[in-house]
C-alpha cells in the first residue's frame, strides 16, 4: 500500500503543480501589474489631481486588485481539492485492512499491525506539507522566470569592446543615412560632415527628427541604411565604451540620482576634486542656487532631498557635461527653461569650451542659432537645407519660415 501510495502520490501532485502553476504565473504577472499601475499613479499624483481624474485612478487600481484577488482565489480553490491527502487517507484505510487481514491470517502480529500503521502515519506529514512547498516552488518559479528574461534580455547592439579605440577629434560625418523606430523612416537621406570644433545647430519642426539624428551619434541606436562616421570611422567600428565617454548629451529629460549635487555633477567623473566641481558649477550658472541650499553641494536631490526646478536641473546637468570635457556635446533643447540672462551667461561660458569640441544644438533660440557655424535645417526627417544663419536667410524658404516665427 505504501508503494501504490507513492506511485498515485507522483501522479497527483504532477496534476496538481500543472493547474497551479499558470494561475500562479497569472497571479504574479497580476501583481507586476497592479504595483506598476500604482507607482504610475502615486507618480503623476499631481497631473492626476490636476485633471480630476482620482475617481478614474482608484476604479483602475480596484479593478487591478480584484484581478489579483480573484487569482488568488483560485489558487486557494486549487489548494482546497488537494488530492495527495484524499489518495492518502483511502491508502491508509486500505492499508489499514490489508494489515488486519494478514493478522487474521496470522502472518503478522498485533505488534507489527500497530507498528506498520505507525510507521505509515510518518508519511502524512510530508503528503500534507508539500501542498505548501509546491505552491511556493511554483510561484518561485514563476518569479524566476519573470526576472530570468530580464537578465536574459539582449541589446541588439554590437558593444564592439575590441573595437577602434581613441580620443575623438570630432569630426562627424553622415553619410546617406536612413533610419525608423519601426518600418516608416523618420531620417532618410541624411548627408553632412562637420569639421572638428565646430558648432551645429539643428532646427526644424517638433517631430521632424532632430533628438533622433542626435541618438545615431552616440548608438543610441544604429542607422538602417548609411554610415555614420567619427573622425573617419564608422560608429559600429567603435569601442562603444570610448564612443560614449567622450560623447555628452543633455537630453531633455534630465535624470538625476538620488545622491548629493555634487555627486551628480561629478557622474560621469567620480575622481573630479571639489575645486573642479564648482568651476563647472560656476561656468553653468548653478553655484549660486547650490550654495542657497542648507547643505551647499552636499544636499541630496530626489525623493531624500530637495525638488529641483526645470531650469534648475538643465543647470546642474549643464555642469556635469562642463565637468566631462567631452569631444562632442549634444544639448537637446537644454537651456528652454532657463531664463534669457542666465542663458547668456552659460553660452559665453559654452563658446570658451566649445571651440575644443564638436557642439550640436538642438534649439529654438536663435541667439544659440545664430552663433552655430552651420544650420542644418530638417523638415519631416530629411534635410531641406544646411548653410550659415546668412546664406541660408537668403536662400532657404523652410528656414525663412522657422524664422520668421521667431522674429
Ligand atoms: P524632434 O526632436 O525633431 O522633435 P524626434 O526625433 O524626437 O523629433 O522624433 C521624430 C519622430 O520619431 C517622431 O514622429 C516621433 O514620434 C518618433 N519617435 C521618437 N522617438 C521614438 C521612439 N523611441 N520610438 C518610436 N518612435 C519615436
Amino acid at each position: 500500500m505504501p508503494v501504490v501510495f507513492l506511485f498515485f502520490f507522483v501522479l497527483t501532485v504532477r496534476d496538481y503543480s500543472n493547474r497551479l502553476s499558470p494561475v500562479s504565473q497569472a497571479m504574479r504577472g497580476q501583481f507586476g501589474v497592479m504595483n506598476a499601475g500604482l507607482a504610475e499613479s502615486i507618480g503623476g499624483v499631481e497631473v492626476v489631481k490636476g485633471n480630476a481624474q482620482e475617481e478614474q485612478e482608484i476604479d483602475k487600481f480596484t479593478d487591478n486588485a480584484t484581478q489579483f484577488r480573484d487569482f488568488f482565489i483560485k489558487n486557494g480553490e486549487i489548494q482546497a481539492v488537494y488530492l495527495p491527502l484524499l489518495v492518502y487517507s483511502i491508502m491508509l484505510a486500505l492499508g489499514f485492512f490489508h494489515a488486519l487481514w494478514l493478522w487474521r491470517g496470522g502472518i503478522l502480529s498485533l505488534g507489527d499491525v500497530v507498528a506498520f500503521m505507525g510507521l505509515f502515519g510518518i508519511l502524512r506529514f510530508p503528503t500534507f506539507i508539500s501542498i505548501f512547498s509546491f505552491d511556493l516552488v511554483n510561484l518561485g518559479i514563476a518569479g524566476a522566470r519573470r526576472i530570468l528574461e530580464l537578465i536574459n534580455t539582449e541589446t541588439e547592439l554590437d558593444e564592439n569592446e575590441a573595437g577602434h579605440n581613441a580620443k575623438i577629434k570630432g569630426q562627424v560625418t553622415f553619410e546617406n543615412v536612413r533610419f525608423g523606430y519601426d518600418k516608416t523612416a523618420v531620417l532618410e537621406n541624411i548627408n553632412f560632415s562637420i569639421e572638428p570644433g565646430q558648432t551645429v545647430a539643428i532646427v526644424g519642426q517638433t517631430g521632424s527628427g532632430k533628438t533622433t539624428l542626435t541618438r545615431l551619434i552616440n548608438r543610441i541606436f544604429d542607422s538602417q541604411e548609411g554610415r555614420v562616421l567619427i573622425d573617419g570611422i564608422d560608429v559600429k567600428d567603435w569601442s562603444l565604451e570610448s564612443l560614449r565617454s567622450q560623447i555628452s548629451t543633455i537630453e531633455q529629460d534630465i535624470f538625476l540620482f538620488s545622491l548629493t549635487v555634487a555627486e551628480n555633477i561629478a557622474f560621469g567623473n567620480p575622481e573630479a576634486t571639489r575645486e573642479e566641481i564648482i568651476q563647472a558649477a560656476k561656468e553653468a550658472q548653478a553655484h549660486d542656487f547650490i550654495l542657497g541650499f542648507a547643505d551647499g553641494y552636499e544636499t541630496e536631490i530626489g525623493e531624500r532631498g530637495v525638488t529641483l526646478s526645470g531650469g534648475q536641473r538643465q543647470r546642474l546637468a549643464i555642469a556635469r557635461a562642463f565637468m566631462t570635457q567631452p569631444s562632442i556635446l549634444i544639448l537637446d533643447d537644454s537651456t528652454s527653461a532657463i531664463d534669457s540672462a542666465t542663458e547668456d551667461k552659460i553660452q559665453q561660458a559654452m563658446r570658451r569650451i566649445s571651440r575644443q569640441q564638436t557642439t550640436f544644438l538642438i534649439t529654438h533660440r536663435l541667439s544659440q542659432i545664430r552663433w552655430a557655424d552651420r544650420i542644418l535645417v530638417l523638415s519631416n526627417g530629411t534635410i531641406a537645407d544646411q548653410g550659415t544663419h546668412e546664406e541660408l536667410l537668403e536662400r532657404s524658404p523652410a528656414y525663412q519660415r522657422i524664422f520668421a516665427r521667431y522674429e
